[in-house]
């Protein structure tokens, strides 16, 4: 076949370019876009009022007695994962949201997996997905990963709100703070090469 020059379209061919050039950022879903599913779930299942201060260093799901643990899984898998979740970014972190997203190649990630209910963990991808739909709807499916843990993530920069979850192989981890690791020292955090951000507005200052 003759390859003609003039049936490049160099509008497309410059568009791709730019995308290939940006930067990846990596965005994780609980605990930085949306606050204490798993803490409401619990709540809900046990009729009690935990608070973020009362998991301060372990999980919500840890109150769960251990006879009651399965029949809480069960329960899990019946119900919206994030009904009533509250969603942290504001109205204007939103917009800050939608910039990082034009300014970076951004992709949304979450591990999925309860090791418990391991087979029947992708029900909790349709729950993230459907939340992530509705609430951040310029973020499309194919910017979405479910994984099984993060440690494989090769990336710029990756904003986590768990230490154990940012990638060796990410150039700039990013740990968004939250009660669970609001102890950890500034020097800690140095020694990992990682910088702390208490907001997506000062997210937003350090990256755009
Ligand atoms: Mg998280």
């Amino acid at each position: 076949m003759n390859f003609l020059f003039h049936d490049i379209d160099f509008t497309q061919f410059t568009w791709y370019c730019q995308d290939i050039m940006k930067k990846t950022l990596i965005v994780d879903l609980d605990e930085v876009l949306v606050e204490k599913a798993m803490l409401i779930r619990v709540n809900e299942f046990l009729g009690t009022n935990h608070t973020l201060e009362d998991i301060k260093g372990f999980r919500a799901q840890d109150l769960v007695p251990t006879h009651l643990k399965l029949m809480f899984l069960e329960y899990l898998l019946k119900v919206d994962f994030y009904k009533d979740a509250k969603i942290i970014p504001t109205p204007r972190e939103i917009e800050i949201l939608k910039r990082l997203n034009d300014k970076y190649d951004m992709s949304i990630c979450s591990d999925y997996i309860t090791p418990e209910v391991a087979w029947e963990s992708g029900k909790f991808c349709g729950d993230k997905l459907a939340l992530i739909r509705h609430n951040f709807p310029f973020m499309t499916p194919d910017k979405v990963m479910f994984v099984p843990n993060k440690k494989c993530l090769a990336c710029d920069i990756q904003i986590d709100d768990r230490l154990s979850q940012l990638s060796p192989f990410a150039k700039q981890g990013i740990l968004f703070t939250a009660p669970h690791n609001a102890e950890i020292t500034d020097s800690e955090l140095e020694k990992q090469k990682v910088i702390r951000k208490n907001s997506l507005d000062e997210i937003g200052d350090l990256l755009l």
